[in-house]
């Protein structure tokens, strides 16, 4: 009897056919995305291609250019802006799961379900420990205060990150609002916008800014390297809206020809087991609240998020970018 269960459950393993492989388009840094892939291979015995290109715009161009040819199934980029611009370009397909829903909050993923925030990066304040008082610091609209006058440093209006931040405040706070405080930056800056976070952080390590607002993975990066850089974080509004955060994270495409098995790997990247293997490699905050962020990050202190819903980074971007153009924020 037992035998001849076992040659059943033989034989039908040998039918079953071997797992097909899925096509992950990506622009993530490679050395941030390959060990999750591997994982994920290791685990289940699913062949993962991966395809990069560091601009988010250019492959979702590729994506749209070969249409239902696409051998892609999985598309991991960055930022609500990215994910948003997918979804309007019709690249991606809802997915109904409880498992992503239940893993991830719901201002971290698209109402529609076409994508799910896999890790969290918090855009906030920076400030020169030698030069300014934790006390001294309060929301993302103070920094417009002339207190600050000669004092901020902020990256260029052209990056994603700054529309997703004027984005959000557009939002919750109307346009009007929204455009004096930026004014007030703009009057306030000690320095041209900085092309990059990495550069805004050490200029305020070398106090040629006191203030700052930068995403806290570059903080993470730059503490590798200078451990002793007079630079902390600060978590801004965190007695109002809380703390502005973006993502990292992924959706079905619409031509997947796998999407049941491309399913299975949102979730398992969802899940405690993948959650700090995405997150810990690039310094940033699991999705998942139910893990735990790396020590290391964890460090910085807990805080508040706003819960605005990160799609509207990509709603509000047209009327961020036009706002931040007005208020000469170049
Ligand atoms: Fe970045």
């Amino acid at each position: 009897m037992l035998k001849k269960a076992l040659a059943v459950s033989v034989a039908l393993l040998a039918a079953a056919p071997a797992s097909a492989e899925l096509v992950v388009y990506t622009s993530r840094a490679e050395h941030l995305i390959k060990p999750i892939i591997e994982a994920y291979t290791r685990q289940t015995k699913v062949p993962v291609k991966m395809v990069f290109d560091r601009n988010a715009g250019t492959l979702m161009e590729k994506l749209r250019a070969e249409g239902a040819n696409s051998p892609a199934d999985v598309l991991i980029t960055v930022d609500g802006g990215n994910l948003w611009q997918a979804t309007q370009m019709g690249l991606l397909r809802p997915v109904n799961s409880a498992t992503l829903k239940a893993n991830i909050p719901a201002h971290l993923r698209d109402p529609k379900n076409q994508w799910f925030g896999l890790s969290v990066r918090a855009r906030t304040i920076f400030y020169n420990t030698d030069k300014v008082k934790p006390s001294d610091l309060s929301t993302y609209a103070d920094l417009a205060n002339p207190k600050w006058k000669g004092r901020l440093c902020l990256r260029t209006s052209n990056n994603v990150y700054n529309q997703s931040l004027v984005g959000t405040m557009i939002q919750s706070q109307g346009a009007q609002k929204t455009e004096a405080i930026v004014r007030g930056w703009v009057a306030n800056l000690a320095a041209e916008p900085f092309a990059n976070d990495t550069a805004l952080l050490e200029a305020i390590g070398a106090g040629r800014c006191d203030v700052g607002i930068a995403n806290t993975y570059y903080f993470g990066r730059l503490l590798d390297k200078q451990p002793n850089i007079k630079v902390k974080a600060f978590f801004a509004d965190q007695s109002g809206r809380g703390t502005h955060v973006n993502v990292s994270g992924a959706g079905i495409t619409k031509h997947s020809k796998n999407a049941a098995e491309a399913q299975k790997f949102l979730e398992w990247l969802s899940s405690p087991a993948a959650q700090n293997l995405f997150a810990d490699l690039n310094h940033e905050y699991p999705a998942n609240p139910q893990v735990q962020p790396d020590p290391k990050v964890a460090k910085w202190g807990k805080f508040k998020q706003d819960v605005i819903n990160v799609s509207v980074a990509g709603s509000k971007q047209k009327q961020a970018v036009m706002l931040m153009k007005r208020a000469g924020y170049k």
